[in-house]
């Protein structure tokens, strides 16, 4: 479908053709019509849809009719990247028009913010948390928005924002229109919906399972080689750029600096890290200049970085609609991508669950000449002996089962990076 068939106001023509985008995306034929004859919305879509511009392109068509000069469209998401993410795409689809826009979000100085309230922006994209100061600080005016996002809702509601949304609805006017976007339905999501959405028209482009474009292999490893089997298996791989997640932000950093150590282009991105800092991560990453990224779900979810080769699973996420998420960071538009996940025994239930979701048993690899019987270290002081139990992680491990176990070398080394 063209984006001439929408009926679209022309000027927002302009921004479509700067964006690049020819014909719509399966969730964009689906919603921009309801969305502009007025509907509430529950969408459920992933990033990498075209998600953000079936919302953006209809709150542009409404705002350029009525009054200007106040806050009238507001989009509230999880993390101050996606915020920046919407806001790049709403500046671009607005090019043709006078539209004003600003992101509300921590971790930065409020006054550009304030400022940008004052000078009139008309659509808001903002984190819960600075949102809810603004709002009580009286910088932000909630009367007049007649549009209402709720982006991402399952992870808002996973990183604890959910008392904070439910207060950004009840600042804004009843009389609205409301459309949530969630990957998943968790029961308090399905309660928000319920509470906030009115005869919503229900889109889904399901994610039930990732993109086809993706292999996926697993590569058993006891925990504590972990980092050197990453290493050795970045070493062996022909990679473009190469998104590496772990379960926390310590490990993160910790992951950045040995792969650096190795000699690899490398930055990191997790909330421990400044907003400055967090910022030229993804820049960097992006535009080319860092060959890696090691991130945690939370920073990295929903990031569009195009052309992402690989995605390493350097812990296994703690559930399949995580790695989905993940994963889908690869693979996508059509191009191919790989998904390495490094496994320890305990996650064997979820592999079993991930292999039911993709109607398929993973691969699973090893990496020729890699020593698989380098014994564990010793234990640092502070960890509790004995049970298995590490103070510094915070999480059990088991011994690390025997290489046997491993089966023969299997992965034939690609060309070598460097
Ligand atoms: P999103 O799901 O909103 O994060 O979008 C994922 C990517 O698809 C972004 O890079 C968009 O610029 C791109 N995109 C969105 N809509 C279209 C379209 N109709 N045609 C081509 N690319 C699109």
């Amino acid at each position: 479908m063209n984006f001439t068939q929408f009926n679209l106001d022309s000027r927002l023509m302009v921004g479509i053709k700067k964006a690049g985008y020819e014909t719509a995306t399966p969730i964009q034929e689906a919603a921009i019509p309801a969305a502009l004859r007025g509907r509430d919305i529950i969408g459920t879509a992933q990033t990498g849809t075209g998600k953000t511009a079936a919302f953006v392109l209809p709150i542009l068509n409404r705002l350029l009719s009525g009054p200007r000069g106040a806050a009238r469209a507001l989009i509230v998401t999880p993390t101050r990247e996606l915020a920046d993410q919407i806001h790049d795409v709403v500046r671009v689809l607005s090019a043709g028009t006078k539209l004003k826009s600003a992101t509300i979000y921590g971790g930065v100085g409020a006054a550009p913010q304030i400022q940008a309230l004052r000078n009139g922006a008309e659509i808001l994209v903002a984190c819960p948390g600075r949102l809810l100061d603004l709002i009580a600080q009286g910088h932000a005016k909630m009367n007049q928005i007649e549009v209402l996002v709720l982006d991402e809702a399952d992870r808002m509601f996973d990183m604890g924002f959910l008392p904070d949304v439910k207060r950004i609805i009840a600042a804004v006017p009843k009389q609205r229109q409301t459309m949530l976007f969630s990957a998943t339905f968790p029961m308090e999501v399905e309660q928000l919906a319920a509470q906030s959405l009115m005869h919503p028209q229900k889109i889904a482009m399901g994610i039930s399972r990732p993109a086809y474009t993706v292999s996926h292999a697993l590569y058993p490893v006891p925990q504590h080689l972990k980092s050197a089997l990453l290493i050795e298996l970045l070493k062996h791989t022909d990679t473009n750029s190469v998104l590496i997640f772990t379960r926390t932000r310590r490990r993160a950093e910790k992951v950045q600096k040995q792969i650096k150590a190795a000699g690899f282009n490398v930055t990191a991105l997790h909330s421990d890290r400044t907003q400055g800092q967090r910022q030229a991560a993804l820049k960097g990453f992006k535009e080319g200049r860092h060959d890696i990224m090691v991130a945690t779900d939370i920073a990295a979810r929903g990031l569009d970085v195009e052309s992402i080769s690989h995605v390493i699973n350097y812990d296994m996420p703690d559930t399949a609609d995580a790695y989905i998420h993940r994963i889908g960071r690869t693979g996508r538009a059509q191009k191919t991508g790989d998904a390495f996940t490094l496994v320890t025994s305990e996650d064997e239930d979820l592999i079993k669950k991930l292999e039911r979701i993709m109607g398929a048993p993973f691969k699973r690899e090893t990496i020729e000449g890699f020593d698989y019987t380098v014994p564990a270290p010793p234990r640092p002081a502070g960890t509790i002996r004995g049970r298995g139990i590490s103070r510094v992680e915070g999480r059990r491990e088991r011994p690390a089962p025997t290489p046997k176990s491993y089966g023969k070398n299997r992965l034939a080394p690609r060309r070598p990076k460097r």
